[in-house]
């Protein structure tokens, strides 16, 4: 482009009003939601930054797409439109539909992990940890140490240490089904995983017979990050870029509600026929029959057409500038981000915003519940509460305390952004006064989707409302 200004490269033909809400009524919401996030309506929240999965805007093309759904039981022909575009992306011999990514998940950790069995990654996404652990499995995350470090900068945080990966395949290969790598790496910060990484992890799979599957949620943006920063790969097409990274791998698992533009869906994609053949008879168990795998025919054409326009780069500027915009915004102000800012969501480390409350009283859960009372934002706590609970049932702080804010595809505007950005202003003011929290109740896995929670001191939550506070 000859001018400066990245613009949104598409236009709005159709809107959803958002119902604006005051501070005192976020109050009371927040209360009765039991200070967890994920059990607010979501007609309450102005800015929905939870979560950037399912909630892209489908464009004209993937709604007429719907209208193009053949729903027959068997041999749809909108299931070989969807292998057709998933293959000139991934060309992996058997494309398995799922409903969502951890279904494919499952399915897979179903077939290859159980007792004794170690899961290598960068770092494993919360559902695929927990499918792994479900087998009775371990979950092993060997990210580079730069993605330990959130104000490192470094171009490709998502890496996998291939010295302990090494290591791991040389004492324990034997254990090792297959070895992950997370691109981008959602939990790590939605930090690239490079080129010569991938290949490198696919190197030492070969030297020891151990398959290398991507969870490839984000597989474009990881691309478009391949594209800017790494030698060698800035005239390549970003399509180019995605083919050649699946090139390296053995099989896939896709959550469609990603970089395939859709709300729902995903799929299991590998070359191995004896796991394609038993994955496809679990599939007919729990998700329905191959060609369909849980979805309807109309949503397996909406992610043929989003997997064409994922790739478009005028797309994907607009995508990294507008996170980036987010993020630098945030820098200026002061708050403290995982840097250099990922792909869909920036992440603030909430262990040094608030370092007066303790990773065990959950800074991140607190900056969002104060974030969300203050502007109606929300955002997702990835920190203790999410990853604490060990498989024992014992509690461990987190690696790291963050507050992520995910950018859905295609939804906001900048002055969307520019409203959050003010927020933020207005909380770092009073970031002092906000207080930790404990929990209430929680289920034995996942528990962050359902936990109840108790701010430590009551009136901390309510102290900048002009009417009193009411005891709570
Ligand atoms: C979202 C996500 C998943 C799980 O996909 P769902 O569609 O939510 O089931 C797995 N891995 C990563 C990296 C993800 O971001």
């Amino acid at each position: 482009m000859e001018m400066d200004t990245i613009i949104e490269p598409f236009r709005i033909k159709s809107v959803e009003p958002i119902q604006l809400t005051s501070r005192a009524e976020r109050e009371q919401m927040i209360q009765d939601a039991h200070y967890n996030l994920f059990n607010l309506h979501a007609d309450d929240v102005i800015i929905d930054l939870l979560t950037d999965s399912g909630t892209s805007a489908m464009s004209a093309a993937q709604w007429a797409g719907l209208m193009q759904g053949d729903e027959s039981y068997a041999g749809s022909p909108s299931y070989f439109r969807f292998e057709e575009a998933v293959k000139d992306l991934m060309p992996f011999e058997h494309v398995i539909p799922t409903h969502q990514g951890r279904a494919a998940e499952r399915i897979l950790m179903g077939l290859v992990a159980g007792p004794d069995v170690k899961i290598p990654s960068n770092t494993h996404f919360d559902t695929t940890r927990a499918n792994i652990e479900a087998t009775g499995a371990e979950a092993i995350d060997l990210v580079v140490d730069a993605g330990h470090v959130p104000d490192e900068e470094h171009p490709f945080k998502g890496n996998i240490n291939l010295d302990r990966l090494e290591a791991l395949l040389q004492e324990e290969g034997d254990r090792v089904p297959l070895v992950m790598l997370t691109v981008t790496n959602n939990t790590g910060g939605g930090q690239p995983v490079s080129m010569a990484n991938i290949r490198g992890a696919k190197a030492l799979c070969n030297e020891h017979g151990v398959p290398l599957f991507l969870d490839a949620c984000r597989f474009a943006e990881n691309a478009y990050f391949i594209k800017q920063r790494e030698d060698g790969y800035g005239d390549h097409s970003v399509k180019a870029i995605v083919r050649e990274m699946f090139s390296h791998a053995d099989g896939m698992t896709m959550s469609a509600k990603k970089d395939a533009l859709v709300n729902i869906g995903g799929w299991l994609a590998l070359d191995h026929d004896t796991w394609a053949r038993k994955a496809r008879n679990q599939l007919i168990l729990t998700e329905g029959f191959p060609t369909y795998g849980g979805l309807a025919g109309r949503d397996l054409e909406a992610i043929a057409v989003g997997l064409q326009e994922i790739v478009d780069e005028d797309y994907l500027e607009y995508r990294m500038a507008s996170t980036r915009y987010l993020g630098e915004a945030l820098t200026d102000l002061g708050v403290p981000i995982i840097r250099p800012v990922g792909g869909h969501a920036v992440y603030i480390d909430a262990k040094s915003l608030l370092p007066h409350i303790p990773p065990l009283d959950y800074p991140a859960q607190s900056l969002a519940v104060a974030l969300y009372v203050t502007g109606g934002i929300r955002g997702v706590e990835i920190g203790s509460v999410m990853f604490g609970r060990q498989p024992d049932g014992s509690e461990e702080p987190a690696d790291q305390e963050l507050l992520r804010l995910a950018i859905p595809r295609r939804v906001y505007t900048q002055s969307h952004v520019d409203y959050v950005i003010e927020c933020f202003e207005a909380l770092v003011g009073r970031k002092d006064a906000l207080c930790g929290y404990e929990i209430t109740e929680e289920p034995p896995q996942l528990r962050h989707f359902t936990a109840h929670f108790r701010p430590q001191e009551p009136g901390a939550v309510h102290h900048e409302t002009d009417a009193p506070a009411e005891a709570s």
